[in-house]
């Protein structure tokens, strides 16, 4: 498996056998409100990620957080008068609702930053042993000039650092300004704290990262993920704390980094209002075309989210249920010819090794893509039928999470009643009624076949 490393720059191999593990952490979301389609971006992906490795006969300890302690937490806690724990737990069970909502598989671990408190202040301890880090009156910070690879990571100058990082932490009691906070000081009025070595107080941002992969993932990670947004100074500061904690370096073998999420020409922000949430989400997208739709495109490239992009989307995957659908249908009968063997069993290697590649989603799909414009239904036999069908189920269901048999309990028996009703017609000669039935259905997209052993039908768009 070769992943793209944002530290190196280049392809990296993480050499690992089926049966071993592939250790990795995902950065996971602050709940102080709904989660929305850039982290679903980033789910989805590493979705891919840990379905993909665990089809190859891997073993994956993929570990994520909820970061349930944080300035925005507490300030939007304090507004709406509710405990700070109370509303991140609401926006976590949202997050899990979502995940279930689009067929994500629950990684290895989620772990909140409230639960390894006591870590945390191992941590910074050890650090402040080490010379890494300083105490002051307003809590305890990781001093960046101890460590001479800060920067390696984003490509950032100092120069650059200075400036961001004095407007985003500024302290009267940094020595530098691009020292970050290991450990914050109680301010008047805050609820949640806990006492330290260094007066009460509650963790920086950063450090919940280092101590909850280095407990329940491992150190060092065969990959660190999350958002390009995460990169400066987020990931730039956990790869600097975790080095010099662990006295070893690399945190991670590659840092992997999704590419932004565009709705229509813009980049989504809640200030430019085309923040799309989880609960429109829910309520207003197939959970598969979104899938496919944030899939279709490489992980590291932007994607557009936009009323075409998802049309299309749909178009696609309603084309691949159909397909899917129709595999079913072949009564055809007849020996598996060796060129269909060899169609599919080189799709499926081209497929692999696509994703082992750096998980090129897009390649990959467009080996399955490749593969149906060549095998046409009315063509194969049932034992080619079969074959398909085993390769588009691992590969587009297990693989890719979509599911391509539709849900249709719903009106199922409704249909099946109107087409008794057609084949009552049928039998007393009515052809013109029979066939005014099929017109009917087939303008709400629903396709009729005669068949010797009955009528079937599907839903075609
Ligand atoms: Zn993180």
């Amino acid at each position: 498996m070769k992943l793209y490393d944002t530290h190196s720059r280049e392809l990296v191999d993480l050499r690992k056998k089926p049966g071993e593990k592939i250790v990795g952490y995902v950065c996971g979301i602050t709940p102080y409100d709904e989660p929305h389609l850039g982290h679903v971006r980033t789910a989805l992906v590493f979705d891919l990620f840990h379905r993909f490795v665990t089809a190859q006969g891997y073993e994956p300890v993929f570990v994520s957080n909820f970061t349930d302690v944080d300035d925005k937490i507490i300030e939007r806690s304090a507004k709406l008068s509710v405990h700070p724990f109370a509303l991140a737990e609401k926006y976590e069970r949202l997050y899990y609702k979502l995940m279930d909502f689009l067929n994500v598989e629950p990684l290895y671990a989620y772990i909140r930053v409230s639960q390894v408190i006591p870590d945390i202040i191992e941590a910074v301890k050890q650090l402040i042993d080490k010379g890494h880090a300083y105490v002051t009156p307003d809590g305890v910070y990781f001093s960046v000039s101890s460590f001479p690879d800060y920067g390696e990571l984003s490509g950032r100058k100092v120069e650059d650092m200075s400036l961001l990082e004095a407007r985003v932490e500024p302290s009267p009691f940094k020595k530098d300004p691009r020292d970050f906070a290991l450990w914050k000081s109680r301010k008047p009025g805050e609820t949640i704290w806990w006492h330290s070595p260094w007066g009460d107080g509650r963790p920086g941002w950063h450090i919940e990262c280092t101590v909850i992969s280095v407990k329940f993932a491992g150190f060092p990670l065969d990959f660190h993920g999350g958002g390009s947004d995460l990169i400066f100074p987020h990931h730039e500061n956990e790869k600097a704390q975790s080095e010099a904690l662990m006295g070893q370096k690399p945190f991670a073998k590659a840092w992997m980094h999704t590419g932004m999420l565009r709705i229509g020409e813009e980049e989504m922000h809640k200030s430019l209002g085309n923040f799309i949430g989880a609960t429109e989400i829910m309520s207003k997208y197939d959970p598969d075309v979104v899938r496919y739709l944030l899939l279709s495109t490489y992980y590291r490239d932007p994607v557009t989210f936009s009323e075409e992009a998802y049309n299309q989307a749909e178009h696609t995957v309603s084309n691949l249920r159909s397909y899917f659908e129709r595999l079913d249908w072949v009564s055809k009968s007849g020996e598996t010819r060796s060129q269909v063997i060899y169609l599919i069993s080189s799709a499926r290697d081209a497929f692999n090794n696509a994703l082992e590649s750096d998980l090129n989603s897009s390649a990959a799909l467009s080996e399955i893509h490749k593969l149906i414009a060549q095998l046409r239904v009315e063509d194969v036999n049932v034992g080619e039928a079969l074959l398909v069908k085993e390769f588009l189920s691992h590969t587009l269901q297990t693989v890719f999470g979509l599911r391509l048999t539709r849900n249709r309990t719903v009106d199922e028996s409704l249909i099946q009643d109107v087409v008794e009703l057609r084949n009552s017609f049928r039998r007393e000669k009515k052809f013109s009624e029979a066939d005014d039935i099929r017109n009917m259905l087939l303008k709400h997209g629903i396709v009729l076949e005669d068949t010797k052993d009955g009528t079937r039908w599907i839903r075609e768009q």
